[in-house]
């Protein structure tokens, strides 16, 4: 009889393991398919733009948020990354890109040939960019529009003058009081060939750039700041 009870019991609890088991497995399903923001993947209004944007940069004047990232980010923003968009791409078609889930691609801002800024993750989420989880869990990851296919891949003085005040903007906000071009992935700006062999995103021209940007984004922090 005793023995049957045994039998019983460790049936019971084996049930019972079981139905946790299931139970942990759907909270987890349930955690995970809720942490999407209802606001992504879609187009939104003129009032929902506005209230995403004032949560993030003053220069952004458009927002498509995409699906493509991580919700929220895991660290403090102290770095940003540049990259190209190998192309003449408008911030409205950038914005359908990053909106189909199938990319997994996204950027937390981009920036058109005539120096305009878009937003398509917002800065608290991590936006797919680099190649690098642990590199865009930390920084702030910008697509700048070329106004020239191939060879240097150059950008224009106005995406360029854009992307400075866009730094300028992203540190000031985050709290970082400089900007430092190493050369690696241990700098507070980075680029998207550090963390991919076969890219040379940001092309030639943005790539020469980048003490240049480092010191000029600094020199402005700095005399703000005195
Ligand atoms: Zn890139």
């Amino acid at each position: 009889m005793a023995e049957r009870h045994a039998e019983d019991l460790r049936s019971y609890l084996l049930l019972g393991a079981f139905a946790l088991l299931c139970a942990a497995a759907l909270l987890a399903w349930w955690t995970n398919a809720r942490r999407l923001p209802e606001n992504v993947g879609r187009t939104l209004s003129a009032q929902e733009q506005a209230e995403v944007l004032e949560r993030n940069s003053p220069l952004a004047r458009y927002a498509h948020l995409s699906p493509n990232a991580t919700f929220p980010r895991q660290a403090r923003i102290d770095k940003i990354t540049i990259h190209h968009m190998a192309g003449d791409i408008s911030l409205e078609r950038l914005g359908e890109v990053f909106a189909d889930p199938a990319r997994r691609a996204s950027s937390n801002y981009a920036i058109d040939v005539e120096g305009n800024v878009a937003l398509y993750v917002e800065e608290r989420d991590r936006a797919w960019t680099s190649s690098s989880p642990e590199n865009d869990h930390r920084a702030v990851t910008i697509e700048v529009a070329n106004d020239e296919r191939g060879g240097d891949w150059h950008v224009s003085d106005a995406s360029y003058a854009a992307l400075i005040e866009l730094c300028v903007d992203i540190c000031r906000r985050n709290g970082m009081e400089a900007l430092v071009w190493t050369g690696d992935a241990t700098g507070s700006l980075t680029i998207h060939s550090l963390f991919r062999q076969d890219t040379e995103c940001p092309g030639p021209y943005l790539t020469e750039k980048m003490p240049e940007i480092a010191a000029e984004v600094t020199r402005r922090l700095q005399a703000a700041s005195t």
